[in-house]
């Protein structure tokens, strides 16, 4: 047998038929529909995966059985049937027209194989196994972990700078949301940045393992240790981030949770834009949901709570500058999740109560969620405070008060 010959398909509003709406259509379409090809599916039933491309028009459903002038304009066929009957009546249409055809029925009678893919930035990696789908799988997945460590991982052009004229390199800034601790709970292009990165300025909540995987050579900030009171570190903060772009680096901003939650992240975007250096926000799972997750309490619950409030507890109720209603919040019937807001949690839980909130509203304290030391302490709105301080329970944690706490208690 002779070698495949690798080709990209631009498939880009060009028709692809699948032939079949089962598990293997399921698992084709995505790819299909991220390179916008025109996708159609001939298949009398579809998945509800598939289902629900159809109804928001991402692809049309042709509702029978196929009939070869289903190709009739068609670039390329995909057989996700396990029939071989209907696969090989599939393959002689394509075959009559010129058209490539992949089989998952049949491989070795498919005139086109699908690789196995891993894509990191611009650059797309697909593996063929010689018609053995497992090899293909293995190989993709030492190239993913190699270029996921970055090494060997292309040096990311800066946005909007064109490859073939080469200035002074112009870095970028990137702001990560590093998930709420659990170190798998950063999203796959945070991941992937940070694996990229030249330098990478690190908050104190961000989970260390992570900084374990950095690229050999990764210049660490620790902004946490940057020896100023609060707003002059963030100065400093927004200084390094402007200086090592300029410098032509790619700078990961690592931050807890999510960059825009009480994270600061707005104004470290506001101060490379007008440095001029090209930023992105990349989002992150926040604490504010993935704690109170992580110790059985959903946010909602059908019956229970259709609203979820987040607040920052860090100034005090009665503090000039809290722009927090807490009299306003105190007349709600949903959830309450309170961010920084142990040390204050005495005077909020008073200032609730004194404005309404009952005082035997079911109340959560969740330390360190999503992590190794993870603590979570059940109490009510009146005991909560003092449950908290005789538990010994610190920063950082959230408090949740509302009836989603214990809403999953069997
Ligand atoms: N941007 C972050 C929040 C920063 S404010 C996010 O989206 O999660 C810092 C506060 O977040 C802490 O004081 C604490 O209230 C909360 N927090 C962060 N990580 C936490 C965790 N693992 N468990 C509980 N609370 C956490």
């Amino acid at each position: 047998m002779s070698n495949p010959y690798p080709l990209g398909l631009r498939l880009e509003g060009r028709r692809v038929v699948v032939v079949g709406g089962g598990a293997v259509a399921t698992r084709r379409v995505p790819a299909l529909l991220d390179a916008g090809a025109d996708v159609v599916v001939v298949a009398p039933e579809l998945t509800p995966a598939l289902r629900a491309h159809a109804d928001a028009a991402r692809l049309r459903w042709v509702p029978r059985r196929f009939v070869p002038a289903d190709l009739d304009d068609a670039w390329l066929v995909q057989v996700a049937v396990d029939d071989p009957q209907a696969g090989a009546a599939v393959s002689a249409a394509a075959t009559q027209r010129r058209i490539f055809c992949v089989r998952a029925d049949d491989r070795h009678a498919a005139s086109a194989w699908t690789p196995a893919v891993t894509r990191h930035g611009p650059v797309t990696v697909a593996v063929l196994g010689g018609g053995d789908p497992r090899r293909a799988i293995a190989v993709r997945d030492a190239v993913r972990a190699l270029l996921g460590a970055g090494e060997g991982a292309p040096p990311p052009p800066a946005e909007g700078a064109d490859p073939q004229v080469r200035g002074p390199a112009l870095g970028r800034v990137a702001l990560v949301g590093a998930g709420p601790g659990d170190p798998e709970l950063i999203t796959v292009r945070g991941w992937r940045l940070l694996t990229e990165a030249d330098v990478v300025v690190a908050d104190r909540l961000v989970p260390g393992l992570l900084l374990d995987e950095l690229r050999p050579g990764v210049e660490l900030v620790d902004a946490a240790k940057i020896p100023y009171g609060p707003s002059r570190a963030q100065e400093e903060i927004n200084r390094i981030l402007v200086d090592r772009a300029l410098g032509g680096a790619s700078v990961v901003r690592l931050k807890g949770g999510d960059p825009y939650v009480f994270g600061r992240g707005g104004e470290e975007l506001l101060a490379c834009a007008a440095a001029g250096v090209p930023v992105t926000v990349v989002p992150g799972v926040t604490s504010a949901i993935a704690a109170p997750a992580a110790a059985g309490i959903p946010v909602t619950q059908r019956a229970v709570a259709h609203e979820f409030t987040v607040v920052s507890g860090h100034l005090a109720p009665d503090s000039p500058a809290s722009l927090v209603r807490w009299d306003a919040l105190a007349g709600l019937r949903g959830t309450l999740v309170i961010l920084m807001g142990l040390k204050n949690l005495a005077a909020i839980t008073a200032t609730l109560r004194a404005h309404g909130r009952p005082g035997g509203t079911p109340a959560a304290v969740v330390q360190e969620g999503t992590t190794g030391g993870q603590r979570v302490l059940r109490s009510t709105l009146d005991a909560v405070a003092a449950d908290a301080v005789a538990a010994g329970l610190r920063p950082p944690a959230v408090v949740v008060v509302g009836d989603v706490v214990g809403a999953l208690d069997g």
